[in-house]
């Protein structure tokens, strides 16, 4: 029913949208150092927040469930968390969600086998095949060398613990060059391959600097042709994420209308990043961190308290292309295209089949 009270709020010109999904870091901390991490990684640590105790996070799970159905766990590296498994345990049976994703870089999956029972979606951050261009991207010689053997073996268990595994793939000027001098491959087409081989599916964003996509990736032709080629597999059933509506807005990079309220994002600590988390790192008037989960009963009230502070969310800013951002607001706000996505997948039209982060 959201979907449509939120359908009549758009045509009536309002930005407080309810939302679909929710995201929640469990952890800021993260075990790799990927050099184009804006927010995370190893080098950050000492100055990140670690996971909260496991009451707190049950109350900001009890909260978030407020105001949607749908979870993501995210960190850092949500498997550092100590309490995950719990959390996923409470998220699922105590507090009903009915759709549970966890994103994950994948290093620490063999020693964590009991999450993927409670999973719906497991998405994994994966941007080549390629073991020296992970290393170039700091990952430690010895997660470079096991980690498509992890991602191998997770695929084999979808089946049995009736989840999805999603590969997700950040586009870059480099993983787009080929992968051999003569060869007209790159690393992302070797990544497809892949998945279509261990029945994964795969979603792309593309980079972003500060909020928009890298320069590099908006005069390329090589972007442009791996995006026409990402929609022409796509319509051939190549399992990649994704609307062809948000493929196409890839192409063209053209500004769509953002809600950006559609997917609350939460940090460890419980701080509500209003209206996203673009603005709220920002700080400015327009948006902030100051609302916290943990001071609220509810999540109505914990919107309300927000929206006072900071007000509407913003018109006309379009600077987020990663799917996480624009997928939400593309289908929401698109309600013919967002018919002709259904047919294309089984089932009802749930915003979070399309956008895995
Ligand atoms: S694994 Fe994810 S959170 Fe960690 S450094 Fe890489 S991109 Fe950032
Ligand atoms: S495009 Fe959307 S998510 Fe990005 S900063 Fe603007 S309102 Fe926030």
């Amino acid at each position: 029913m959201s979907y449509f009270r939120n359908l009549a709020r758009i045509a009536t010109g309002q930005r407080n949208l309810d939302p679909r999904m929710a995201i929640y870091y469990v952890t800021a901390q993260c075990n790799l150092n990927c050099a184009y991490c804006e927010d995370f990684g190893a080098r950050r640590n000492p100055a990140q927040s670690t996971h909260q105790p496991l009451e707190h996070t049950q109350h900001i799970l009890r909260v978030i469930r407020g105001g949607t159905d749908a979870l993501w766990l995210t960190g850092g590296e949500p498997l550092l968390a100590p309490h995950l498994l719990d959390l996923m345990g409470f998220a699922k049976r105590e507090l009903r969600f009915r759709s549970l994703t966890v994103i994950s870089n994948g290093t620490l999956l063999p020693s964590h086998p009991q999450i993927l029972p409670l999973l719906d979606r497991l998405v994994i951050s994966l941007d080549t095949l390629d073991p020296a261009a992970w290393e170039a991207l700091n990952m430690p010689k010895t997660y470079a060398e096991s980690i498509l053997e992890i991602v191998r073996d997770t695929a084999k268990e979808q089946k049995k613990h009736n989840f999805k595994l999603i590969l997700n793939a950040v586009i870059t000027p480099e993983n787009l060059e080929s992968e051999k001098p003569d060869s007209p491959f790159s690393a992302l087409d070797a990544l497809i391959d892949f998945c279509v081989q261990n029945k994964i599916w795969i979603s792309f964003s593309p980079q972003s600097v500060n909020n928009w996509p890298r320069y590099e990736l908006t005069v390329s032709p090589t972007y442009q042709a791996f995006i026409q080629k990402l929609i022409q597999l796509k319509r051939d059933g190549t399992p990649i994420m994704g609307s062809l509506a948000y493929l196409r807005t890839l192409a063209t990079l053209e500004p769509y209308d953002c809600y950006p309220t559609l997917i609350p994002r939460i940090l460890p600590g419980g701080e509500l990043e209003y209206p996203c988390r673009p603005i709220a790192k920002a700080g400015n008037e327009q948006g902030g961190r100051e609302i916290n989960l943990l001071d609220f009963a509810s999540w109505k009230e914990a919107w309300a308290a927000a929206r006072q502070r900071y007000g509407e969310a913003p018109v006309a800013c379009n600077s987020c292309f990663q799917q996480c951002y624009a997928e939400p607001s593309l289908m929401q706000s698109r309600p013919l295209e967002a018919c002709l996505e259904k047919t294309r997948v089984s089932g009802k039209l749930n915003l979070e089949q399309f956008s895995p982060g």
